[in-house]
């Protein structure tokens, strides 16, 4: 089951970046942490109880930006209504109700999806004076919270993953292929998608599991199942123009997070964007499959270096997924546009790999051979065992004598090894250590 996604909305200065903040748990890292990118959140993960979700921020539109804010918070509702399986709509206890308000609580209620409605900053345990008020609104119980102090937060979260039982999912078998074409506008997706689904590849509405949701295309190609999610509402030309990059963003992360295996398509004469970047990590960090498309190829004056060039630009731009496999290709010409179903179906599979803990182990064991484990004041690393726990992504559990000597650096080693004999081509694989003595 794809983590569900919680969309927090709400008028600017009600306390949706505090709120935030507070409940923010692992921040994505990987790609923040690199210098000149941006920092700004769109998400964090949250863990609450035994769920795990992911928490979009819709609010924080640039402040220069001339947008009048119901017109904002317009765009930010519908595509929290568009993304988010639960929505929680945050209003200020202090202010009480405007008509932006009054109007985005119609939009919710309409779209029938789940919503939660927070009312901030009651820092007393007296009720707000607007407290019954909230009630007109139609979207049940308002639950007061202090953001800043914070106070009700933990019934708050109760609530909104109370909801969580009752999403409908786009459950696909197991052997159908889910692929999110991602990236920002105009690189050519929708380009991409129609040479995809070009003549010899069959639209069918009729694979098992699949629901109503119309903005999926279910394909067969061969013996092969496939379904293009369109989170990002390329093929239905959104009726939100997107301009706010963050919009997109959001929308290609709840793309992501339903797909097996990531496309990003990249403007071969644009290069790697802060956008792509964020995008790149979000598949990172949910061990997704990754194939990194370089588009509109056509366009660019070759020699026979341009491509070794272009790699090692790719390569150093997204240093965190060396694993992904580049394609170069033009949607336009159909230059090795055949070649990509191909690659997204080895994806998946190495994605969905498992590999027997004899061979797993001996490959172990011949690293810590080649390359001796760290020591730190005389007590040396020792990997007693690993086996594979999981697939989507693989992952490993390695029994060690103590964490604190397992450095990045020997990690990395030991998943290079992995990577060399058994290749997981195109897709992170991750370790979990146990200590034992
Ligand atoms: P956003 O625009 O919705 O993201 O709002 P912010 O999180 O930036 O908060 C706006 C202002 O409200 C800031 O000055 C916060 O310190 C304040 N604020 C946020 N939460 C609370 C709260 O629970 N109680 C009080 N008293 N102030 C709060
Ligand atoms: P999307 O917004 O990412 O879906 O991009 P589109 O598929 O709508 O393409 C944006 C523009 O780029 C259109 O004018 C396409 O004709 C053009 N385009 C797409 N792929 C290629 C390509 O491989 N080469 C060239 N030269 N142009 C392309």
């Amino acid at each position: 089951m794809a983590r569900p996604m919680v969309a927090v909305v709400g008028r600017p200065n009600v306390g949706k970046s505090t709120f935030f903040n507070k409940v923010a748990g692992k921040r994505i890292s990987i790609v923040e942490d690199k210098p000149g990118v941006t920092r700004d959140r769109i998400y964090t993960e949250v863990e609450w109880l035994s769920y795990n979700f992911t928490m979009i921020d819709t609010g924080g539109i640039e402040p220069d930006s001339d947008e009048i804010i119901p017109a904002q918070m317009r765009r930010q509702a519908e595509l929290a209504i568009e993304t988010a399986n639960v929505i929680l709509f945050m209003l200020d206890g202090r202010a009480g109700l405007t008509s932006a308000d009054r109007e985005i609580a119609d939009m919710l209620r309409k779209s029938k999806k789940p919503v939660v409605l927070a009312i901030n900053k009651v820092d007393t345990k007296e009720k707000s004076d607007y407290f019954y008020d909230y009630y007109e609104l139609g979207l049940g119980d308002p639950n007061e919270i202090s953001s800043s102090l914070g106070l009700g937060i933990g019934d708050l979260l109760d609530e909104i993953v109370k909801h969580f039982a009752s999403i409908e999912e786009n459950e696909y078998d197991e052997e159908v292929i889910k692929v999110a074409v991602i990236g920002k506008p105009n690189v050519g997706k929708s380009s991409l998608i129609n040479r995809i689904l070009g003549e010899d590849r069959v639209i069918v509405s009729d694979i098992a599991g699949t629901t109503r949701d119309a903005i999926d295309t279910p394909f067969t190609h061969g013996e092969d199942q496939y379904v293009l999610i369109d989170t990002a509402g390329i093929r239905r030309k959104s009726k939100i123009t997107e301009d706010v990059e963050k919009y997109s963003v959001i929308r290609a992360i709840a793309a992501v997070e339903r797909a097996d295996v990531c496309l990003l398509v990249i403007d071969a004469s644009e290069g790697v964007t802060e956008q792509d970047k964020k995008i790149a990590g979000y598949s990172h960090d949910n061990g997704k499959g990754l194939i990194i498309v370089i588009n509109k190829w056509d366009l660019i004056e070759k020699d026979t270096h341009t491509m070794n060039e272009f790699t090692k630009t790719i390569r150093e731009e997204l240093a965190f997924c060396p694993y992904a496999p580049i394609l170069f290709i033009s949607a336009l010409t159909g230059q090795r546009t055949n070649k990509i179903l191909e690659q997204v179906k080895y994806v998946a599979n190495q994605n969905a790999m498992r590999i027997q803990t004899g061979t797993l182990n001996e490959v172990i064991g011949e690293a810590i051979l080649l390359h001796q484990a760290p020591s730190d004041k005389g007590k040396q690393l020792k990997i007693f065992y690993g086996t594979q726990a999981a697939v989507k992504p693989p992952t490993f559990v390695l029994f060690i004598n103590d964490r604190e000597l397992m450095h990045f650096s020997y990690e990395r080693y030991i998943e290079n090894r992995i990577r060399e004999y058994f290749n997981f081509e195109g897709t992170p694989i991750r370790f979990i250590y146990r200590e034992k003595t």
